[in-house]
């Protein structure tokens, strides 16, 4: 209906960028993109009342969002192209052409549009050469400047590439190098950054990501603490498989902070790092479970160590502290523990109340809390069962 819209209003339509380049490739994407050579927002009017869906209208950039019945998200632009009147104005945005809005984009697999016009439907503009990337498995700017225009190229680069299993072309490669060596990723606020990190870290492959970022100079150029070698790359990589083993708990892991984790395992300057993968929350977590490592690491180890001890050393930790030393720990008998915890220890709980308690005449204080930890120790160790034990529990002791 889209291009039955355009017909009528004699403008050309065209779905463009990512979800053309996904259905060249056969993957689910569901960020529809249109391009309209004409009044964008009249169409999206049009479009919305057909639809009869919901409208955003952004009438100063000519761009406007549909949200149908389903939730589905359709923006809708006016092909632009943005001139400079003379140098340092402030760029005007005319009406132009589909070749100059997609000049503006970011990488040849990306700028590809599909006509939907009814006469042209499925025609493919294809300017620079995306399909023959596509075909080859190459990420490809448009134009030389492109990653000093936007650094944060350099970042999609490398979301596309380890997404996809594609390599980024040589002189795109180049070109890479060169805007992070003239410090270019420094002009981008802190924010953007940290924007860019997650995306690549939240997307299928993180640890291909992260070790194009290293192999780049990325990571260092952001800061030099940061220091990822093959064994955190392997480690980033071995993520999803620990999860797995956590997934007949039904608890919710974030992911991504067990990447994250990973990634600052040997970060001497967590403070500045952090900053990097959160805004503030998590930090006292995330320096908390790194701090605490090695001590765990080394009573998991203990010869001497007892159920009660591992439920002490385990207690409290998030679900994703718990995964990151599973997965970080490498070593069998570490995880043996800490699947005992999580199965069993964790679990146990006690009968005995402090309504019990006062039955038995004992005063409420502290010591109630004194009587169920050591109760709660019993029966970890295996001392008492029932309640009638822990009643007998509490007389003997
Ligand atoms: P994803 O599957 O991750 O959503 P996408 O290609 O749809 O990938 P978006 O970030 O949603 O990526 O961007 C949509 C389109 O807008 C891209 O396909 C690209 O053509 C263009 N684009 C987005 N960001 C930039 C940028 N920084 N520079 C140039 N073009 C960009």
């Amino acid at each position: 209906s889209a291009g039955e819209i355009g017909d009528k209003l004699n403008y050309k339509v065209f779905v463009v960028g990512g979800f053309v380049r996904d259905l060249i490739l056969n993957r689910p994407n569901f960020d529809i993109d249109i391009v309209i050579e004409g009044d964008g927002i009249e169409f999206a009017e049009e479009f919305n009342k057909r639809l009869n869906g919901t409208i955003n209208t952004y009438a100063s950039f000519g761009t406007a969002t549909v949200i149908l019945e389903t939730g589905e998200a359709i923006d809708i632009v006016t092909a632009r192209r943005e001139y400079y009147e003379h140098p340092a104005a402030l760029p005007k945005i005319e009406k132009s052409s589909i070749w100059s809005d997609l000049f503006r984009r970011d990488f040849t697999i990306n700028c590809m549009a599909l006509q939907l016009n009814e006469k042209k439907f499925g025609t493919l503009l294809d300017y620079f050469g995306g399909l023959e990337d596509l075909e080859n498995k190459k990420i490809r700017i448009l134009y030389n400047l492109s990653f000093i225009e936007d650094p944060t190229r350099i970042f999609r680069a490398i979301r596309f590439a380890a997404r996809m299993n594609f390599a980024i072309e040589e002189e795109t490669k180049e070109f890479i190098c060169k805007a992070i060596s003239e410090n270019m990723i420094k002009k981008l606020s802190e924010d953007r950054i940290r924007e860019e990190l997650v995306s690549i870290l939240k997307d299928s492959y993180p640890h291909l990501g992260l070790k194009l970022l290293t192999e780049y100079g990325v990571i260092n150029n952001l800061n030099s603490d940061l220091i990822i070698d093959a064994d955190i790359i392997e480690k980033v990589q071995n993520i999803t498989k620990s999860i797995k083993e956590f997934d007949s708990f039904n608890i919710e892991i974030s992911k991504y902070k067990v990447i994250v984790l990973q990634i600052l395992s040997s970060v001497n300057n967590l403070d500045e790092v952090m900053n990097l993968f959160f805004t503030t929350s998590h930090f006292e977590e995330i320096k908390n479970t790194l701090a605490h490592k090695n001590s765990i690491y080394e009573a998991l180890l203990a010869e001497n160590l007892d159920k009660y001890h591992l439920f002490t050393l385990l207690k409290g930790l998030s679900i994703e502290s718990l995964v990151f030393y599973y997965n970080d720990c490498n070593d069998e008998y570490m995880r043996h523990y800490i699947m005992l915890y999580m199965l069993i220890l964790r679990n146990i709980s006690i009968h005995v109340t402090g309504e019990d308690l006062k039955k038995l005449n004992i005063s409420p204080g502290p010591i109630y809390k004194k009587i169920f930890d050591e109760i709660l120790k019993a029966k970890i160790l295996g001392l008492v069962y029932s309640k009638e034990d822990e009643l007998k529990f509490i007389e003997k002791n």
